[in-house]
């Protein structure tokens, strides 16, 4: 099997309020096509990922996949939803996949033993489609009055993703009339495919209203686990004429000796996130013996901390530095500071903060030797991760 994943994503979501289209809109605080992209991208099945996009939204697009672990390719799509499959259809021809797994972008929660599930559907058949029960009584509305019971018997509620063989869902595509299809199941039907239903999942819901996305939010916080570090640095000072901490260049009577650039600010704040995801620490990742790390700027160390992060599945919730130090003053630079941080971090600048203290002219800080720094950082993990 040689399995691609494809993700539609080109609709415009305005039931789901203003802004943003809503599968660009933060869940968890990143976009909520990376969860659904992510979900794919995480299966060791899935070869491929091609997402359908709205040809408006390629830095949207590009945002929410950045850093994802395997390239994730997209097409502009249509105006219907059934056009942009076909576009994607078209557009995997060239990838040549056995199979394919057709999937709503607003479906966030579809776990990996869904997608196993629909997989083994199609070891039997040319489709799969996951299905879930259809518990309340089903009525006509006859204008605002309760009309006759409709019979539950032989209907379910289909979900995505919905998987093909290539080859058959392809020529159905191509056969069917244009824009009458709400579903890929239903094209496959027309065309006489065999699909086969697979137990779906009431979490692998469709986020389509306003409340959908508070239902979301309520979801994932079950799914994550909140993990803490701390870091702490100390560089001593030496001739110059400046330091640059949090990123900043700062001018100054002394420098900072150290084989990069002796930033206190961001080395701690490594640290910190190295700690919360158990990756050991500054140095073991980027040794002071190496010497392609002399005068290296150190964006490199917390960006790298970041991607770390990212890997495994997880969220920066927020960090806090504080820069202990006599001189220089930090408060004039403290936005920009925070601007840096959450630049490297690729988070919002409201998830970061930098303080500073003096140490009332005590000890080393206080006689001016050095500048030490302190950092926490919150980071949220998927609770299957290690
Ligand atoms: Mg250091």
């Amino acid at each position: 099997m040689r399995v691609a994943a494809l993700i539609v994503a080109a609709g415009r979501g305005t039931r789901a309020g203003a802004g943003l289209p809503k599968q660009y809109r933060p869940l968890g605080g990143v976009p909520l096509l990376r969860h659904t992209l992510a979900a794919f991208c995480g299966h060791p099945m899935i070869d491929l990922t091609l997402t359908v996009i709205h040809p408006d939204d390629t830095a949207l697009f590009r945002t929410a996949s950045q850093g994802l672990p395997k390239q994730v390719a997209f097409v502009p799509g249509e105006a219907s939803r059934q056009a942009s499959v076909l576009a994607g259809l078209e557009a995997l021809t060239a990838h040549e996949p056995t199979h394919v797994l057709i999937h709503d972008g607003a479906r966030p929660f579809v776990s990996p033993t869904l997608i196993d599930a629909v997989l083994r559907g199609l070891e039997t058949a040319d489709g799969a489609l996951p299905a879930l029960a259809v518990i309340d009584t089903l009525r006509r509305d006859l204008a605002g009055k309760a009309g006759e019971t409709v019979s539950r018997d032989g209907l379910v509620r289909a979900q995505t993703p919905q998987g093909f063989r290539f080859g058959a869902i392809l020529a159905a595509h191509r056969a069917a009339p244009h824009d009458r299809f709400t579903d890929d199941a239903a094209i496959a039907a027309e065309a006489a495919l065999q699909t086969v239903l697979v137990p779906g999942a009431e979490e692998n819901f469709k986020v389509t209203e306003a409340q959908d996305f508070i239902r979301a939010e309520r979801h994932l916080s079950q799914l994550r686990e909140t993990r803490t570090g701390s870091g702490f640095d100390v560089h001593r000072f030496c001739d110059g004429d400046h330091v640059t901490l949090c990123g900043v260049t700062i001018p100054h009577t002394h420098g900072l000796l150290g084989h990069s650039d002796a930033d206190v600010g961001l080395h701690s704040l490594t640290d910190a996130l190295l700690g919360a995801i158990g990756a050991g620490d500054i140095g073991d990742h980027f040794p002071p013996s190496d010497m392609q790390w002399k005068g290296a700027t150190s964006d490199i160390f917390l960006a790298h901390a970041g991607q770390l992060v990212r890997a495994r599945g997880g969220q920066i919730n927020n960090l806090d530095v504080t820069l202990i130090c006599e001189a220089p003053k930090i408060g004039p630079h403290r936005d920009a500071m925070r601007q840096k941080i959450a630049e490297i971090l690729q988070v919002d600048v409201s998830r970061v903060s930098v303080k500073a203290t003096t140490t009332e002219a005590l000890g080393f800080t206080g006689r001016r030797e050095g500048i030490a720094a302190q950092a926490i950082a919150t980071v949220l993990l998927p609770l299957n991760g290690d």
